[in-house]
Order: structure tokens, then C-alpha cells, then sequence
């Protein structure tokens, strides 16, 4: 009996986690992906902002041409379809 509950609060917390634990979510302005702030492969600031990317290759193609990928800010606005 304890055994069960103690599951079930585990999974719920775990999944409490998934959905609001988490750190706030950014688009990777190179590939259009959305990345976990906390979890970001790199990261770079352009025009006195943070842009996080999904990985350094990202990164580093931002870094080379920011104007080709910087466009209005880009995850301040939630924009689902
Ligand atoms: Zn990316």
C-alpha cells in the first residue's frame, strides 16, 4: 500500500516536472528549434539579447551572420499554431 502511493506520487511529481519545472523555452533563431534555456548547447549575445541554441553548429552559423537570422525577438511572444 505505501509502496503504490509512493509511486504514484513519484510519477506525478515527475511528471508535474516535465510540464512547469522546467526553464523557460527559446527558439533557436539558426533552426527554428525550441530549446530549454537551461539546457542550451551554446548560447550568444546579439543586439543586447540572449539567443540559445540546440547546438554549438547553430552557434556558430548565428555568430557568423546574426543579421541573416536575427529577426524580432524571437521567443518572448508564445507563437503555437
Ligand atoms: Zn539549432
Amino acid at each position: 500500500m505505501a509502496g503504490r502511493l509512493k509511486r504514484l506520487l513519484f510519477g506525478g511529481r515527475s511528471a508535474a516536472q516535465e510540464l512547469n519545472g522546467s526553464g523557460k523555452m527559446a527558439k533557436d533563431p539558426v533552426c527554428g528549434m525550441e530549446v530549454d534555456e537551461k539546457k542550451a548547447a551554446a548560447t550568444s549575445q546579439y543586439k543586447g539579447k540572449t539567443y540559445y541554441f540546440c547546438a554549438l553548429g547553430c552557434k556558430k552559423a548565428f555568430d557568423e551572420n546574426p543579421e541573416k537570422y536575427w529577426r524580432e525577438a524571437p521567443g518572448m511572444h508564445s507563437s503555437k499554431h
